[in-house]
């Protein structure tokens, strides 16, 4: 696929979270060597050894640091795209990095426990209560939730087992064929199917080595709005909100250092690596193809990646020094991805984006007007 043109008034760049995790309990018995600073305030990380002289330094939109809690996390990076889907823009949040780094943490973490939950039960939470608080639309909030697992994409709702599901395209949107899609009417019911997903993940994890490290998930929720307009007819509007917890990064990058194995990381992951490539396209000037037809998992989050979606990406690395160069991986590529555009642009009929946009230019020229 050619490269999208990229700028543009409405574009905006996909927003880059860092979040190191604290020590293990094993890494300070072993009295590891902290290699990772962060300066909250600058956004930055600050990667140096005792023995290197000169320390890397990276910049990012957030940084958070060992002490961060799951509350501003929520906050400050997922809160802006759920009020963004419930508008009916696309929104995606990933987590990306090194297995045991707080991916699952960070995305899920305790869902039953007020400090500790995570972004997916704090989004059910919000966007339940933003629909109970708006009285003028209706609205209708579906979920689903599957897996890739060696470029296979697997219906973890599934009743019946099925699995091996296929990629198919209409009106250049990709979608899965016979995904099972569930309405839900509160929080609970949501955390319902997700505990039920998240079960079918880890059955299969018995059989298969640690599954979660080696495979990427999606819970996507739909949230379809219906408002009467002053013609008296109903204007409908479908956010979608896609929340990814990725497979860890390292296998990439270690088979990769052994040369020979870079081919085995690839059949591995296939997902991952294209992942990268379509991060290193989408911000080299110089490359005018995006391979998002090579996997599963970038063909599933195109719209994500240089798409029409609200995209932010959090970086999960360790603070120890034997994962130092996972942790250098992570950054590099989270420093790439800051600087990949999307255009996000609300899902609704041609014709209402129309009168929507005329009802902005004339609130514009008021408000000019008024300034005279
Ligand atoms: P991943 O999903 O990236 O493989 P996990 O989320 O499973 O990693 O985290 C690995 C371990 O580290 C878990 O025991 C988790 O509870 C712990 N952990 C991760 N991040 C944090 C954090 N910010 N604060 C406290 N514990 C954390
Ligand atoms: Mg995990």
């Amino acid at each position: 696929m050619s490269k999208a043109k990229q700028g543009g008034n409405n574009s905006e760049c996909i927003k880059v979270a860092i979040r190191c995790r604290p020590m293990s309990k094993n890494e300070i018995k072993d009295q590891r060597e902290q290699v990772v600073r962060m300066d909250i305030n600058k956004g930055e990380v600050i990667i140096q050894k005792s023995s290197e002289e000169i320390p890397k330094i990276f910049t990012f939109d957030r940084v958070y640091d060992q002490y961060a809690i799951q509350e501003n996390i929520f906050n400050e990076i997922a809160y802006p795209i759920i009020e963004n889907v419930l508008e009916g823009y696309n929104g995606t949040i990933f987590a990306y990095g090194q297995t045991g780094t707080g991916k699952t943490h960070t995305i899920s973490g305790l869902p039953k426990d007020p400090t500790h939950k995570g972004i997916m039960p704090r989004s059910f939470d919000t966007v339940f209560k933003s629909i109970e608080c708006d009285t003028k639309c209706q609205y209708l909030v579906r979920a689903s939730y599957l897996e890739i697992y060696n470029e296979e994409i697997r219906d973890l709702l599934s009743k019946n087992g099925q699995n091996k599901l296929e990629l198919k395209e209409k009106d250049g949107t990709v979608y899965v064929k016979d995904l099972s899609t569930f309405v839900v009417k509160s929080p609970e019911d949501m955390m319902e199917v997700f505990n039920e997903g998240t079960v079918n993940r880890h059955v299969r994890a018995t059989n298969m080595n640690d599954t979660s490290s080696r495979s990427h998930s999606i819970f996507t929720v739909t949230i379809e709005s219906s408002q009467i307009g002053p013609d008296g007819k109903s204007h409908i509007k479908v956010g979608k909100l896609n929340i990814v917890d990725l497979a860890g990064s390292e296998r990439l990058d270690k088979t990769g250092a052994q040369g020979e194995g870079a081919k085995e990381g690839i059949k591995i992951n296939l997902s991952l690596s294209t992942l990268c490539h379509v991060i290193s396209s989408l911000t080299d000037p110089k490359c005018t193809f995006v391979p998002y037809r090579d996997s599963k998992l970038t063909r599933l989050l195109q719209d994500s990646l240089g798409g029409n979606t609200k995209t932010c990406m959090i970086a999960n690395i360790g603070p120890a020094d034997y994962n130092i160069d996972e942790t250098l991986s992570t950054l590099r590529y989270a420093s790439r991805a800051k600087n990949i555009q999307n255009k996000p642009k609300i899902n609704e009929d041609p014709k209402d984006t129309m009168i929507r946009e005329f009802q902005d230019e004339i609130s514009r020229l008021k408000a000019e007007l008024e300034q005279f």
